[in-house]
């Protein structure tokens, strides 16, 4: 679990594409509407793309019409980490991978019921596993 957390940037550098690095591992942004994930529909998990620990479930997915993949709640509050961000002039809520600490998106107060949470994140820090292939 926390060995994650202390990989190097080499360690990073290696395994993920130089946009994943981008944004996981320097908290970058996709351009809205460019990954692959924001508009799929089929059952299962999403997991880092990074570490594969589980953060998200299709049945809390929903189209914000944002462009990113969006989430209402994530699949298990433990696995997620939640820090302050004043970047860019204003104050938004990261979410993070609590697990190797890769940066996933933000989440917002204006999400649907019943949580009214958004979870606004990129594709690329994403891994999406169909629900026939999940073994656990
Ligand atoms: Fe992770």
């Amino acid at each position: 679990m926390a060995e994650d957390n202390k990989k190097d940037e080499n360690y990073w550098k290696e395994k993920l594409t130089a946009e994943q690095f981008h944004v996981c591992r320097r908290k970058g942004t996709e351009a809205p509407f460019s990954g692959d994930l924001y508009d799929k529909h089929d059952p299962g998990m999403y997991v880092c793309i990074a570490c594969g620990s589980e953060l998200f479930s299709s049945q809390n997915k929903f189209d914000s019409g944002t462009g990113w993949p969006s989430f209402w709640d994530a699949v298990n509050k433990e696995n997620v980490e939640f820090r302050e961000d004043d970047s860019l002039g204003m104050v938004r809520t990261e979410v993070l991978c609590k697990k190797c600490g890769s940066h996933l998106g933000h989440v917002f107060d204006d999400g649907p019921a019943p949580t009214h949470q958004r979870y606004c994140i990129n594709s690329v820090a994403l891994k999406f596993q169909p629900k026939e292939a999940k073994k656990e």
